[in-house]
C-alpha cells in the first residue's frame, strides 16, 4: 500500500466514511462498514446510478431480486463449473496464496530486474499450464522456480488445487432436508432468471433493460487494497436485452455512454481509460473495462461486457423453460442478446474518495479537503451561526428547517468557525451558511465555498434555489 492511499484510508476512517467490520475484534479482512458520511455519499452515487439508468431511460427499469437463488442458477451460468482460482498452501505458515498470483509476482521481479525474456518464458509456461488445467504442472513450475512463501519464507507447499470463490450456506430447518445454497457472486442472474417475468409485466420491447443494485459475494483470496476488492460489496447491473446481430453496435452505445457519465461525474479524463479484453469469458464476444488511476494504478472500475444469448440460452437448457421473445418488427421469436454494464459500488465510492481527496499547500493556507461534486457530497451545506448566543441559534434552527426536507444539512455551533469550517471541508460538504448579527436585521447570511473558500452575502430567501441548482447533476 502506498503513502496516499494510506491517508485515504485514515482519512476514510477517521471522518466517518468507512471502518473496518467489527473492528473491536480486530476487524474481519476484506469486510468494511459504511460511516455516517460514507452511507450518505454511497446512497447518493447509487441513486444517481440508479437515475442514469431507469429515470432518464424509457427503455430500461429496474428489479431487486434476492441474494439467494435456485442453486441450479449457479450451474446454468457457469460458477459452480469455473469460478475458480488455483490455490496453493504453504505447510509451514498455514498460508494460502493463488497459485498464479504467485508465479506472476515471481515473473514480475525479473521483469524490474531487467530479464524481460526470463519474465515472459514465466508467464508464458503459466498461462499453458492453466489453459491446460494442468495444476500439478503449475505445482512443479513453483517447486522448481523456488517460489517462496512471503510469510514463512520457505519452499514448502501443497497441491494446487481449485478453490470455489462462491460461498455457500444451508436452508432447510434440519440436516436431512438442507440444501446447499450460494450467496450471489453477482447480481446478473437474477436479472436473467427475471427476464421474462419483467419483459411480461412492464410490457417491454427489444431492445430493453433491466437494472439492479445489490449485494455480491466472492470469497476473494487476495482481498487487499481497502474498498478495492471486498468479500461482500455492492453491484450496480444493468442487462441490455437487443436482437441477435445488433449487439456490436449497442456495446459501443454502451461503452460511450458509461465513459461520459464518469466524466459527468467530474472524473478528469487523464484517470480514465478504456481497457479491451483480449481474451474473452466464455460467454463474451466482447468485452472492455473502464479503469481508473487509483494511487495503486489503472484498475478496473466498471465492465462493459457483450454476454451474447450465452445466459438465457443457458437459463433455457437448464429450466426447460423457453427463455424467447417474440419480436413483432421482424415476426420472429428469439433469445435476445444481452449487453451488461456492471459497476461496483464499493469500487465507485473507492474512486469519488481518491479523486476528491486534496491537500492544499499554499503560503495563505494549508488544508485537506474532498471535492466532491456537490450532487453526491454526503452533506449539502452545514448552518453556523458564528456565537452561541444573542438568538443566532435560534435564527440558524429556522433556516435549517427550511432545508432540511430537501437536502441533508448540518448544524453546528460549538468551537470556532474556522474550526467548523475545516471540518466541513474534511468531508465535503460544498456550502457552510454562517449567520451572525446581521442577519437578525436583514436576513442575509454568508455562504463559504469550499472549494474556494470564497464567501459571498446572500439573502436568506435564496438559499435553497441556489443549493438545489448547485446540487442537481
Ligand atoms: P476483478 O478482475 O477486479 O476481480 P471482475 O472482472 O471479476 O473484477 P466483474 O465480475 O466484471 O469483475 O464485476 C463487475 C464489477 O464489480 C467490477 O468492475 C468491480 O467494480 C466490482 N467488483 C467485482 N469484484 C469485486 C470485489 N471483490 N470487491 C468490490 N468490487 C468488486
Amino acid at each position: 500500500e502506498n503513502a496516499q492511499l494510506k491517508d485515504i484510508i485514515s482519512h476514510a476512517k477517521e471522518y466517518g466514511f468507512v471502518y473496518p467490520s467489527s473492528e473491536i475484534y480486530d476487524g474481519l479482512q476484506a469486510v468494511y462498514d459504511y460511516g455516517a458520511y460514507g452511507v450518505e455519499l454511497k446512497n447518493n452515487l447509487k441513486r444517481l446510478w440508479w437515475e442514469t439508468m431507469t429515470r432518464v431511460q424509457e427503455n430500461i427499469v429496474g428489479i431487486d431480486a434476492a441474494i439467494f437463488m435456485h442453486p441450479t442458477t449457479w450451474k446454468a451460468s457457469g460458477h459452480v463449473d469455473s469460478f475458480n482460482d488455483p490455490m496453493i498452501d504453504n505447510k509451514d505458515s498455514k498460508k494460502r496464496y493463488r497459485a498464479d498470483v504467485l508465479v506472476e509476482e515471481h515473473a514480475a521481479t525479473f521483469e524490474r530486474a531487467g530479464d524481460i525474456e526470463k519474465a515472459n518464458s514465466l508467464t508464458g509456461a503459466l498461462a499453458r499450464l492453466l489453459e491446460a488445467e494442468d495444476l500439478a504442472g503449475v505445482r512443479d513450475l513453483i517447486i522448481n522456480e523456488g517460489i517462496k512463501c512471503p510469510i514463512s519464507g520457505t519452499s514448502n507447499w501443497t497441491d494446487v488445487r481449485q478453490f470455489n470463490l462462491m460461498f455457500s450456506t444451508q436452508v432447510g430447518s434440519v440436516a436431512e432436508d438442507a440444501s446447499t445454497i450460494y450467496l450471489r457472486p453477482e447480481t446478473a442472474q437474477g436479472i436473467f432468471v427475471n427476464f421474462l417475468n419483467v419483459q411480461k409485466t412492464a410490457r417491454m420491447k427489444v431492445p430493453f433493460g433491466i437494472a439492479q443494485i445489490g449485494k455480491a459475494f466472492r470469497n476473494e483470496i487476495v482481498a487487499r487494497q481497502f474498498i478495492f476488492r471486498m468479500r461482500e460489496f455492492e453491484q450496480m447491473e444493468m442487462q441490455f436485452f437487443v436482437r441477435p446481430g445488433t449487439e456490436l453496435e449497442w456495446y459501443k452505445v454502451w461503452a460511450e455512454t458509461r465513459m461520459k457519465w464518469h466524466l459527468a461525474l467530474g472524473t478528469p479524463a487523464e484517470k480514465l481509460r478504456k481497457h479491451d479484453h483480449e481474451k474473452l469469458a466464455h460467454y463474451a464476444n466482447a468485452a472492455m473495462d473502464i479503469e481508473y488511476e487509483f494511487p495503486f494504478g489503472f484498475k478496473e472500475v466498471e465492465g462493459i461486457h457483450s454476454r451474447t444469448d450465452f445466459d438465457l440460452k443457458s437459463h433455457q437448457e437448464y429450466s426447460k423453460k423457453k427463455q424467447q421473445y417474440f419480436d413483432p418488427e421482424v415476426n420472429q421469436n428469439y433469445i435476445p442478446y444481452v449487453i451488461e454494464t456492471s459497476i461496483g459500488a464499493d469500487r465507485l465510492f473507492l474512486l469519488t474518495l481518491c479523486n476528491a481527496y486534496t491537500e492544499e499547500n499554499t503560503e495563505e493556507k494549508s488544508r485537506t479537503y474532498l471535492k466532491l461534486h456537490p450532487s453526491i457530497a454526503p452533506v449539502k451545506a452545514a448552518v453556523l451561526p458564528i456565537t452561541k448566543k444573542d438568538g443566532l441559534p435560534e435564527k440558524g434552527k429556522e433556516i435549517v428547517e427550511l432545508l432540511k426536507y430537501d437536502f441533508n444539512i448540518i448544524y453546528e455551533d460549538a468551537a470556532s468557525i474556522g474550526k467548523r469550517y475545516a471540518r466541513q471541508d474534511l468531508i465535503g460538504t460544498p456550502f457552510c451558511i454562517a449567520v451572525d448579527h446581521q442577519t437578525l436585521e436583514d436576513n442575509t447570511v454568508t455562504i463559504r465555498y469550499r472549494d474556494t473558500t470564497e464567501q459571498e452575502r446572500v439573502p436568506i430567501s435564496e438559499l435553497h434555489g441556489r443549493i438545489a441548482e448547485a446540487t442537481s447533476f
